[in-house]
Formats: C-alpha cells, sequence, structure tokens
C-alpha cells in the first residue's frame, strides 16, 4: 500500500531501475530472452523512434508468453544490482527520507531482482502484468501519451500538481537514471543524479547533474548536501 502523503520541508529520492538500480536493463533482457522474434523487430523502431514507448513496450512484453513469466522473474533474481544501494537506503532511513522507484518497466520484475531490499522503497512504480492469457498483458496506472510510465505523473503524485513554470512546490526532491526515459524527471528535479546515456541528455539541455557509477556515490553527495545547517555554520 503506498502512502503518498508528503511533507514539503523533507527530500523524496525518486530513482530509475533498469541501468540505474540494476547493472544490466532488465526488461531489454526478458524480452530478448523470452519473445526473441518480437524484440527483433521492435526494438529497432523503439531505437530510430518511430514508435513511442509505450506502444512499442507494450509489443515487447505482449508478445511473452504468460508461462513464460516464472522464467522472468527468475531472470530478475539473477541480475546484479549496483554496488551501495543497501548502503544508501540505510542512510536515507537515518535521515528519515523516502526512495520512490519509477521504472519503465515491469513491477514484479523490479520486486524480484530487489529481493530483500524492495521494502525498503516506499513505492515501486512500473507497469505490471497480467498472465491469465496466453501472453502477457500490460497495465500502467501512469501511461502517459509517449511513455508506458511517465514517470513525472508519478512524481506529481507525490509532490502535488506541478506549479505554472513546471516545477514543483518542493525543492527537496531528488531524481536518479540512466536514460531518455528519466530525462524529464532529471530535467524538473533541483537535485539530479545521472550516468550513462542520461548525462549527455542533460549536457546538451545545460541541466547540471552529479554523475555517479555506484550508489556509494549518490549516498556520500546527498550526505555532504543535507550536511546539518548548524554544522555548516560551525565550519
Ligand atoms: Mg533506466
Amino acid at each position: 500500500m503506498t502512502n503518498f502523503s508528503f511533507d514539503s520541508q523533507r527530500p523524496i529520492v525518486f530513482c530509475d531501475f533498469d541501468g540505474t538500480i540494476a547493472c544490466n536493463d532488465v526488461l531489454v533482457l526478458a524480452c530478448e530472452a523470452f519473445a526473441p522474434e518480437v524484440t527483433a523487430r521492435v526494438m529497432p523502431q523503439l531505437y530510430s523512434l518511430e514508435l513511442p514507448l509505450r506502444v512499442g513496450v507494450r509489443q515487447l512484453l505482449e508478445g511473452i508468453p504468460s508461462d513464460r513469466y516464472a522464467d522472468m522473474l527468475d531472470l530478475a533474481r539473477s541480475q546484479p544490482l549496483r554496488p551501495g544501494l543497501r548502503e544508501t537506503f540505510d542512510f536515507l532511513d537515518s535521515r528519515g527520507v523516502d526512495f520512490v522507484v519509477v521504472s519503465g518497466g515491469v513491477c514484479g520484475l523490479v520486486e524480484a531482482a530487489l529481493g530483500d531490499l524492495a521494502d525498503r522503497a516506499v513505492g515501486i512504480h512500473a507497469a505490471d502484468v497480467e498472465t491469465t492469457g496466453e501472453f502477457l498483458r500490460v497495465r500502467s496506472e501512469f501511461e502517459g501519451e509517449v511513455e508506458l510510465v511517465d514517470k513525472l505523473s508519478v512524481v506529481a503524485r507525490y509532490l502535488g500538481a506541478p506549479l505554472l513554470d513546471g516545477g514543483f512546490a518542493s525543492d527537496r526532491w531528488v531524481a536518479i537514471g540512466d536514460s531518455v526515459t528519466d530525462l524529464n524527471m532529471a530535467l524538473a528535479a533541483p537535485t539530479t543524479f545521472a550516468r550513462s546515456r542520461l548525462k549527455s541528455y542533460l549536457d546538451e539541455r545545460g541541466k547540471a547533474y552529479t554523475p555517479f557509477e555506484t550508489f556509494f556515490d549518490v549516498r556520500d553527495r546527498l550526505a555532504q548536501l543535507w550536511r546539518e545547517p548548524a554544522l555548516t555554520a560551525a565550519g
């Protein structure tokens, strides 16, 4: 059960999953493994932007037979996570800061890959799949015009409606991501962490961010940013 109540004075962290928490893109790996023909046809159309993500990702997932879903979860469980995540959760807990996972992938895969760490996030927002038919069926509470999961809509659910300039009333939220689906969230966030392709997208737009490779980088930078004002004043 997700608690969307939010205190504007308290920071909150929104973090992507594939390529950010998980070292690999688990969604793509699963589609390649369990719907290879559909993936070979659809992926080039996604990369060339012929297909919007919400259409392409749905085609990929709905090309996977439902009886392979258990194997997909096993694949997710075997995926390496970026180092320092557990320590970052410990740090955020010590500060009373919530951590929200926002993923354009599948909720079940995210939870399987996170394992016992899944409970450390106050919310995991991604697409859901139904496995009652021959092939997977996709449902997404936050489907946007372009994306299957519109990440800024998730942020808005926690922070309230965007202001006229597109920002939010809180200036204490954090976005963490690695790719184009994180771009809108990364541009809107007062504090942004980026790796991989997201860095060049942000460079092109002149948006400041902190590069990271592990969650230790994220934790240490947040500790620096959120240092007690009294301690800072005392030197
Ligand atoms: Mg990603």
